[in-house]
């Protein structure tokens, strides 16, 4: 990757890193890249040459009890999925209700990616792009994908791609930023040991930029200190990932890149700002160690952006702030063009693992271990076609329809249909 990235860089027009226009002029190397990202951005995909007529929906519903949220859809025809919603839908249930109910209720769902990109203009909904717009969206997105599997028969990943991956490797996703070195490896050898598991993420720096007043910093050195003894502590077979979600400056985040390359870490999530894309590619190119970033974005175009311009290695869109899974199969397809992967983020809670596993099963370009808390959870469900369990590292993705998760109709049933 990083010797397509220097060919490419040779040949691009100055050279220079951070000159690099967000914009290229037409014959320029970088806009034959972009032509062929729009190009991919502009392919639909939902296979809806699975449904020869149309799917009407009826009805669209929120559904609470005790601060949690689940959506449901109906279709004219009496079809059903159900999705359950992030924690955070307790403060987006109005944006749900007011701003992209209405935009669904009557329409074809098998024109699903159409809408997915009109409910950006309707209402000026743009105007609350991020994860108030995303979160919400992709709650209803995974209603939808679910009553459209079960109709079709398959699971969703089927519906949106081909399948690559019928087990999906995990990493254990860890905290403890703020923790003394001693406490945070205890902590780490605590979670690590709860499941078979041969990859591990831990957290650097503190929690985003200008936060070391914030009490979101561990101890002076905590970073130098934990980097090499997590390596040594879990031995050479162990795959070591580390985040420093936003912390570092340009300067800092190479310094400490480095110190991840001397242990053999696969790579640096959000190194900088996640939006400053300029100067993710500046760290980028200063270092040998892949760079992850996307967890925080909500438009193509700065994925667009990392991709054209080799500012980036690993893809990371969360399946729900992102606003669901067919926009992140597009992020997937651009970052697969030029050879990147995929590791999408997840959310903790809900059934945010079982989402995120159906989605890396349609991937080509998954990474090998995606991200992984727990399987600890307040919904009621079973599924018939995986033990949901980590085996020698790997879940096995569900096969039944949908999302392959049946919630216990008993359980459903308590909710309060959420009037707005
Ligand atoms: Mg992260």
């Amino acid at each position: 990757m990083k010797a397509d990235r220097r060919t490419f860089i040779a040949t691009a027009a100055g050279g220079g890193l951070s000159a690099l226009p967000l914009s290229a002029a037409p014959s320029s190397p970088v806009s034959a890249r972009y032509r062929k990202l729009d190009e991919i951005l502009s392919q639909p995909v939902l296979k809806k040459q699975l449904f020869s007529t149309p799917v009407i929906i009826e009805t669209l519903e929120l559904l609470q009890l005790n601060g949690g949220y689940l959506c449901r859809v109906r279709s004219r025809e009496g079809a059903e999925g159900i999705s359950v919603a992030h924690s955070t839908m307790s403060t987006l249930y109005p944006i749900f209700l007011k701003n992209l109910r209405p935009f669904f209720l009557g329409k074809d769902a098998r024109e699903l990616d159409l809408i997915l990109e009109k409910v950006y203009i309707f209402g000026f909904n743009f105007r609350l792009n991020g994860i108030a717009l995303g979160l919400p969206l992709a709650t209803i997105e995974f209603a939808i994908l679910d009553m459209l599997g079960r109709m079709a028969n398959k699971p969703v990943g089927e519906l949106i791609g081909e399948i690559h991956n019928r087990d999906v490797g995990v990493y254990m996703a860890t905290e403890w930023r703020e923790k003394p070195v001693e406490e945070s490896i205890r902590l780490i050898q605590g979670a690590v040991a709860e499941y078979d598991i041969h990859a591990l993420k831990i957290k650097v720096g503190g929690l985003m930029y200008m936060t070391t007043d914030m009490n979101a910093v561990g101890p002076p050195g905590r970073t130098e200190k934990m980097i090499p003894l997590v390596r040594k502590t879990f031995g050479d077979k162990m795959a070591l990932y580390a985040d420093s979600n936003s912390f570092y400056g340009v300067s800092e985040a190479i310094r400490v890149g480095r110190l991840l390359e001397e242990n053999k870490y696969v790579y640096f999530e959000e190194p900088v700002m996640f939006d400053h894309i300029e100067e993710i590619k500046q760290v980028s190119d200063a270092l040998k160690i892949p760079i992850a970033n996307g967890e925080q974005d909500n438009s193509f175009y700065g994925f667009r952006w990392l991709i054209a311009n080799d500012g980036i290695d690993i893809v990371q869109p969360d399946n729900y702030y992102f606003g669901g899974l067919i926009r992140s199969m597009k992020v997937a397809r651009m970052a697969a063009a030029f050879g990147k992967t995929i590791v999408p983020h997840m959310s903790g809670g809900g059934l945010g693992f079982l989402y995120n596993i159906q989605f890396v099963s349609a991937v080509p370009n998954a990474g090998e271990h995606h991200e992984f808390k727990s399987f600890q959870t307040n919904v009621k469900y079973e599924c018939k076609t995986s033990p949901l369990k980590v085996v020698n590292g790997k879940i096995k993705v569900p096969t039944g329809p949908g999302f392959g998760a049946d919630l216990d109709p008993e359980w459903v049933k308590r909710h309060q249909v959420v009037k707005g």
